[in-house]
């Protein structure tokens, strides 16, 4: 443990130029990542192909290794192809905005209803509910308690009114709405649990009737290979403008994702995490990059991290854990930049092993905050650094100002050294040998 915690600190091994074996050995572990995490082969491939092509192109990266620089670009471009930053829902120039919901049976449509009436009526809106699935007998039964907790109307044909026809429910609806001055409109639609015609018939005679200013598909997470059939028909049999994921709090890598954006390059609007109305968020592209790629893996910064360190500088840190010898400000200079250069804070911080302790005094490094520490040790003197207890009142505005802080910036830095000179001791003692000693092999 101790090793791959001190692995981490190490400095990059700024080596290498993107050969095509390079990249080649690194598609291929990209490829059974993908594979494993249910994306659709033929998207496999399109994808591999873009990669291959864009990682070719790329520039050398002096702080990242070959296959670190692959992984890299593969990150970035999975994160473009989900979206980049985001969509947000299309509203209507005159009210009110219709929102279809359309997806196969229990792929979470009624639910995402509810979902969504709740938390566009937390922003101010005034949602109303329609019930256009007649097909099964507890339908409407299911959308209504859901709009009660919600605290939304729901609008769904009358009980003396028979089975109802759902399309003439779908168009009274719209008028109901504009009458009570209801500015979105949700319209639950009925699925099966596969794809037939009557089903996509009747999802496009409800189109029709209410002219939606957003059609959604809903997904299931974990229908993995099935993705890109059930995308095709509904984009093909109902046009599609936006995607929703459900039930990724389950195990899934999420391929899906990836595999209904390429079939119907429509966004990803929002995530549905659970069956409770609160578990749902706009959709993440980051998130489900590292998702999809398991970057979320302690194994995967674990073996970057080691096969990134300079063997040198890990014997080096080690000799000095070891004897015990102080651990200087030089020295977390050199630990800032070593993990500055493995990528953006966060990601790095996220895939960290066993760093609890510290995680609340890191997570709050932003990636100028970083740059921000950098300058303020590099602005002290190799006295300071080394001893840092002689830094007086006037030492420290010294350096706050060759810095460009305040002392208030660097007061905080030199509580939080302490603090990891203090965890550094512990380490220390970690393989058992408190506050240094003998050397054992
Ligand atoms: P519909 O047939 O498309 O309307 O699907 P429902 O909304 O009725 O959902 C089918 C089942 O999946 C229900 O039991 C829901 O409670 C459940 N469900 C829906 N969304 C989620 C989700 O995001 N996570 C989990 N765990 N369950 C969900
Ligand atoms: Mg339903």
């Amino acid at each position: 443990m101790s090793d791959r915690l001190s692995g981490i600190f190490g400095k990059l091994r700024g080596k290498g130029k993107l050969t095509d074996a390079d990249i080649d050995a690194t598609a291929r572990e990209i490829r059974l990542a993908l594979l494993e995490a249910d994306v659709a082969l033929p998207v496999v491939k399109a994808f591999i192909h873009t990669l291959k092509e864009r990682a070719r192109g790329s520039a050398v990266s002096e702080a990242l290794n070959p296959a670190q620089q692959v992984i890299k670009i593969v990150h970035e471009e999975l994160i473009a192809i989900l979206g980049g930053e985001g969509r947000r829902l299309q509203f209507a120039k005159t009210a009110p905005t219709v929102i279809m919901l359309a997806g196969l049976q229990g792929a979470g449509k009624t639910t995402l209803a509810g979902k969504l009436a709740r938390w566009l009526k937390a922003q101010g809106h005034q949602p109303m509910l329609v019930a256009a699935d007649l097909q099964r007998p507890n339908a409407v039964n299911q959308l209504q308690v859901l709009g009660g907790r919600a605290g939304v109307e729901v609008y769904a044909p009358s009980p003396g009114n028979g089975v109802g026809d759902p399309i003439q429910v779908a168009r009274d609806s719209i008028e109901h709405a504009k009458r009570q001055a209801r500015d979105i409109v949700i319209v639950d639609t009925a699925g099966r649990l596969g794809i037939d015609q009557e089903m996509m018939a009747q999802a496009a005679g409800i189109r029709d009737a209410v002219d939606p200013d957003e059609v959604i598909f809903v997904i299931d997470a974990m229908v993995g290979q099935d993705a890109v059939r059930t995308a095709e028909a509904f984009r093909d049999g109902v046009g599609i403008t936006g995607v929703v994921l459900s039930k990724l709090d389950g195990d899934a890598r999420g391929g899906a994702a990836l595999s209904v954006r390429h079939v119907t390059g429509q966004p990803i609007l929002f995530a549905s995490t659970g069956e409770k109305l609160e578990d749902f968020d706009v959709f993440h592209p980051d998130r489900m990059a590292s998702r999809i790629l398991g970057m979320g893996d302690v194994l995967t910064l674990i073996e970057q991290a080691e096969a990134a360190f300079d063997e040198d500088q890990k014997e080096k840190m080690t000799a000095k854990l070891l004897g015990g010898e102080q651990f200087t400000l030089e020295d977390f200079l050199d630990q800032l930049v070593a993990v500055r250069r493995m990528g953006p804070i966060a990601n790095v911080l996220s895939m960290m092993p066993g760093m609890g302790q510290m995680k609340d005094q890191l997570s709050e490094l932003d990636d100028k905050h970083f740059d921000r520490v950098t300058a303020i040790i590099r602005s002290m003197t190799p006295a300071e650094r080394t001893n840092p207890k002689i830094l007086n009142g006037s030492r420290r505005a010294r350096i706050a100002n060759g810095a460009g802080v305040q002392v208030m910036d660097v007061n905080q830095l030199l509580n939080r050294f302490a603090d990891a000179q203090k965890m550094m001791k512990q380490m220390g003692g970690m393989m058992g040998l408190p506050g240094g000693g003998n050397r054992r092999k």
